[in-house]
């Protein structure tokens, strides 16, 4: 191995403490939508860090008792330019950002001391990983699932628009960050140099969507995407996120062939998204227990981080830690 890697030890160790696969929560505003939060806005989820943190904090809390080993904060579609252009001072766009991680870690801490106390139990202590959404996330216009980000946009512009959220999150004391739903080589190479040119210290994962079950979304292989991901030390985990768990599989067999870093998959529920529209388009809809009997392929296939995107929820979560921890 080239450069030695110093950020994986957390990660590794609660991927050992849970028994060789540990559990990612589930879709984050699905949950909220639950609580009767809606979420038709270009801030998405990110929208109610202001309008009702308390909800936001009671959502990781259900994902917690559902047996959540990692919890995914709620920044994924909250970014600086997004809260300007609401109004918001950059203060407080920065401040909203620190809050997405402090509502996660006082939910994990909140959790952890009432749980430890309890013989017995089967909980790990979470970690809590900074969400840290495309390029075509903060677009808001389903470019997350194409690729296309236009001529206009290159290397610099996508490393300029991630690095002062970044920097802020990993201000506020993230256990690591999870950037989601890469659509693209171009967003994977800037996010490589960007934790590079910022030093950052704690671990990091990078998964891609895939509209095809092949590649990535712009069409481009997830060889050439891989191949840039595994020349850094600073990535411990890559994999897929929000794709129909259908395509999961065959995509953890081939990601093993191209990577000997971890692997890291939470498809959603195999609904389908539709970006212009911004609503979920009815699909043979898997239920719960096909979610669960999925895991246990994809975690005998080699994946070391399972857990849920889009459509999924605490029930899907329980699930797949029962199954998961039965066995372990
Ligand atoms: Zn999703």
């Amino acid at each position: 191995m080239g450069k030695e890697n110093t950020t994986a030890s957390s990660l590794d160790d609660l991927i050992e403490k849970a028994g060789g696969c540990a559990v990612i929560d589930g879709g984050f505003a699905t949950q909220l939508e639950t609580h009767g939060a809606s979420i038709n806005d270009p801030l998405w989820s990110a929208l109610y860090l202001i309008k009702q943190p308390h909800l936001v904090k009671r959502v990781h809390l259900e994902y917690l008792e559902a047996g959540a080993d990692i919890l995914v904060t709620s920044s994924y579609q909250a970014t600086i330019p997004g809260f300007l252009s609401r109004g918001l001072s950059i203060e407080e766009a920065e401040s909203l950002l620190e809050k997405s991680v402090t509502l996660a870690v006082e939910a994990r801490d909140k959790f952890w001391d009432a749980v430890k106390k309890v013989p017995g139990h089967n909980y790990n202590r979470a970690l809590v990983a900074a969400s840290i959404g495309s390029y075509g996330a903060y677009l808001a216009d389903g470019s997350e699932y194409s690729g296309n980000y236009g001529p206009g946009v290159d290397l610099e512009k996508l490393k300029d628009f991630h690095r002062r959220r970044l920097q802020v999150l990993v201000e506020s004391g993230p256990d690591l960050l999870a950037f989601e739903t890469i659509p693209n080589k171009l967003e994977a190479q800037a996010l490589v140099e960007l934790l590079e040119e910022e030093n950052i210290q704690i671990p990091s994962w990078i998964c891609f969507s895939s509209v095809d079950g092949e590649n990535a979304p712009s069409g481009e292989s997830f060889k050439e995407c891989l191949d840039i991901i595994n020349k850094s030390g600073k990535v411990n985990a890559v994999g897929i996120n929000c794709a129909p768990p259908q395509f999961v599989e065959n995509l953890i067999c081939y990601f093993k062939e191209l990577t000997k870093k971890a692997i890291v998959v939470y498809p959603n529920s195999g609904e389908v998204w539709d970006g212009r529209a911004k609503k979920w388009l009815p699909s043979k809809c898997l239920g719960d227990g096909k979610f669960e009997s999925f895991a246990t392929r994809w975690r005998d296939s080699g994946a070391k981080l399972i857990g849920g995107c889009c459509r999924t929820t605490p029930s899907t979560i329980q699930a797949v830690s029962k199954v998961l921890k039965e066995r372990s």
